[in-house]
């Protein structure tokens, strides 16, 4: 079962409102714009929506219209509001002086205030309002800036951390001043009361999509009296105030959602969704030792859970989660395919960690006792995999072989860990600040010691990340200047059979590391290779041809934005070091089939082994082979030497990190790499078995 923890970046469809929206489409299609029966049908189905709405928001008066989406009733609100203050300004009134809006508000806020406020040529400054570490707006700065606001945005209730903003403290401190107020209620529909009317709030925007019904349709409510310019204008619909045939499906489907609501009988009453947000976090803590929460002390959604894990990217944590399809997000949904850090949590001034591991996990108000029971049991599986896998503070019991090398990276910069699970050893080569934690976890959950730590360039940024490596695995104690055990001219390692050597002939400052086996030399970790698609002559190369050097010997570079992984040595000592064509490797759901029907090729799952291990069982492929991305240098040359008409699927959970591998085998000199397209998440055929040979 689906375990679907992302509802504050949109909800199932209530089954009811399904029915509703399909039953709109058969029988109450008709035009509420048209006089006849089919017309006066949807007219009185629109109605009683809207005064369903009226009741759940607590908005007896007021304009309550149907829009498309919050984004588009923010929109409605920002043109409303800049377009009166620019009446006011022209008119000679008092002129407002700036825009504000909180700083963890959704993006649509900020960006339809900077677009109005261009458009209609005001050029106001547009200030964001601070917001202290619980994510709560700063309302002294408030207090003080709001004689001069024209208008101030304020959500209820913040989509990534679920802190409910004080809106009384808000209303308190614009008391007197003649700004307009907006709060977004989107994440506050049916889980908050707003007292719209009370607290004199002049528009509010609501989406359906959060609240069980479908997309595409929403709410706009706008105080009697609140001035108001139609964003857009047509045949008069909704009294004017939104032109545009009404949507009756998702009307119906809202429809069905209130009037549920209102029964009260599906929708869980606020003790439980307390217990259920206790539950999970119990289970996360007890799951994830070093877990904090992204909200303080500050009032929150009992539906919102912001955390994160020390030493556990979020990156690591979605893999993790979605493999075992618990469905959660990084961050604000929208920024989750970007991996910015959020820009809600670098408001509230949280540590960089903080929000570089920040998950959020959001159930909805449908979810029962069930549903939470199966999410914990869940989560809990995914703690244990983490910890089995050495990927948590504590130690595993097992520890699992690792491959020969290991590339990690931060942006561009690689860093190569060499390790030989036999001895017990890994040097790492060109570390980074930031992997210095990631690397000491590494090699602490294979039980590897560290044996020297390697640089290819002498510069300082490079020597501090390789001197606090040293100081972190225990190599040498802070501030001794003591060197690594290894030193290159006495002591020859040999890693998994493979000899490391220093090979000469680079320029001075910078070195260069072979791998060499059987004579032969396997890999370069080369530092900075050239930039160039066409074979680029290096000359060091003839210095190696002494140690070992032959056409495929593979070139590891100290910085890869390309996703080029290795360049391959070439006959006359050249390399292409460039990605050049974004080669077409992907293979379609049908072809893949057909491959796997005739028992064709080698499947190679790229995930990492964290995610093979919480997979549901029966799903997806069973692969000829796991090897993760971060291992994937320790495979090419095996694959390299292999048939090449022999065709190499790779897969993963997207079909991102199975791309990066097709193309790299591809450039590399395999013609038939490919990438399943849209991985295992579009994947649907049943389990099949391609005679299991796990390498990782
Ligand atoms: N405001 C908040 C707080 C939201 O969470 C969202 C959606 O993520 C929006 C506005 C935009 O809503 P819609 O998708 O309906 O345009």
């Amino acid at each position: 079962m689906e375990i679907y923890l992302d509802a504050n970046a949109t909800t199932p469809v209530l089954p009811a409102a399904q029915q509703a929206a399909l039953a709109a489409m058969a029988d109450g299609f008709g035009n509420p714009s048209s006089i006849h029966g089919s017309g006066l049908k949807a007219r009185f189905l629109v109605d009683q929506v809207r005064a369903s709405a009226r009741r759940v928001l607590g908005a007896p008066s007021g304009q309550l219209f149907f829009t498309s989406g919050a984004t588009e009733g923010i929109h409605t609100s920002v043109l409303s509001a800049l377009s009166e203050l620019r009446r006011r300004r022209d008119a000679g009134e008092c002129a407002a002086q700036a825009l504000l809006y909180g700083a963890t508000e959704h993006k649509a806020v900020p960006q339809a205030l900077h677009h109005w406020n261009a458009m209609l040529g005001l050029d106001l400054p547009v200030l964001a309002i601070p917001v202290d570490g619980n994510g709560r707006h700063d309302l002294a700065w408030l207090r003080a800036q709001a004689p001069k606001a024209g208008l101030v945005c304020t959500m209820a209730a913040n989509n990534e951390t679920g802190v409910i903003s004080d809106l009384d403290g808000i209303a308190d401190a614009l008391r007197g001043s003649a700004a307009l107020w907006l709060v977004d209620g989107v994440q506050a529909l049916g889980k908050l009361s707003l007292q719209l009317i009370e607290r004199r709030i002049d528009y509010a925007p609501f989406s359906g999509h959060k609240f069980y019904a479908p997309k595409g349709i929403g709410l706009l409510y706008v105080r009697a009296g609140a001035p108001f310019t139609p964003l857009l204008t047509g045949g008069g619909q909704e009294a004017g105030w939104r032109g545009g045939t009404e949507n009756i499906a998702g009307i119906a489907a809202l429809g069905a959602v209130l009037s549920a609501w209102e029964a009260g009988d599906l929708f869980q009453p606020p003790a439980a969704l307390a217990a259920h947000r206790a539950q999970l976090v119990q289970a996360l803590r007890e799951s994830f030792p070093g877990l904090v929460l992204n909200c303080g002390d500050a009032p929150c959604l009992p539906t919102t859970l912001n955390f994160a894990v020390r030493g556990v990217g979020s990156r690591l944590l979605l893999d993790l989660f979605d493999a075992a399809e618990v469905r959660v997000s990084g961050g604000s949904a929208c920024s989750a395919a970007k991996a910015e850090p959020s820009y809600v949590l670098q408001a509230m001034g949280l540590p960089e960690w903080q929000n570089q591991a920040a998950v959020r996990l959001s159930f909805g108000a449908l979810d029962g006792p069930e549903f939470i029971a199966a999410a914990c049991a869940r989560l809990r599986r995914c703690g244990q995999v983490l910890r089995a896998r050495g990927l948590s503070s504590e130690a595993p019991a097992q520890a699992y072989a690792p491959p020969l090398v290991t590339r990690m990276q931060h942006g561009s910069a690689c860093c190569y860990l060499l390790a030989d699970g036999d001895s017990g050893e890994c040097i790492v080569v060109d570390p980074v600040a930031e992997l210095v934690e990631p690397i000491t976890r590494w090699l602490h959950g294979r039980h590897l010691a560290l044996r020297a730590v390697l640089c290819t360039e002498e510069a300082p940024a490079v020597d501090a990340a390789a001197w606090r490596l040293r100081e972190a695995t225990g190599l040498c104690r802070a501030g001794t200047g003591a060197a690594d055990a290894w030193s290159a001219d006495a002591d020859r390692p040999v890693l998994a059979g493979h000899e490391l050597i220093v090979l000469p002939g680079l320029p001075r400052g910078r070195q260069a590391w072979g791998l060499r086996q059987d004579a032969k030399l396997r890999y370069v970790l080369a530092g900075d290779l050239p930039q160039s698609a066409a074979p680029t002559r290096m000359p060091w190369l003839d210095h190696w041809a002494a140690h070992g050097a032959v056409s495929g010997t593979l070139l590891l570079p100290r910085a890869d934005g390309a996703g080029l992984f290795a360049a391959r040595l070439g006959d006359a000592g050249s390399a292409s070091t460039c990605m050049g064509d974004d080669n077409a490797v992907a293979l379609d759901g049908a072809a893949a089939k057909a491959l796997l029907a005739q028992g064709a090729g080698l499947w190679v799952d790229v995930r990492e082994a964290y995610e093979r291990d919480v997979q549901v069982p029966g799903r997806g492929i069973a692969a000829s082979q796991s090897v993760p991305l971060s291992g994937l240098l320790s495979a090419l040359p095996q694959w390299l030497e292999q048939e090449v008409h022999t065709p190499v699927v790779f897969y993963c959970r997207s079909g991102n990190r199975s791309a990066q591998a097709a193309r790299a085998l591809r450039r590399l000199g395999h013609a038939s790499a490919w990438s399943l397209a849209g991985g295992l998440a579009l994947w649907s055929a049943p389990a099949v078995d391609c005679s299991p040979e796990s390498v990782a």
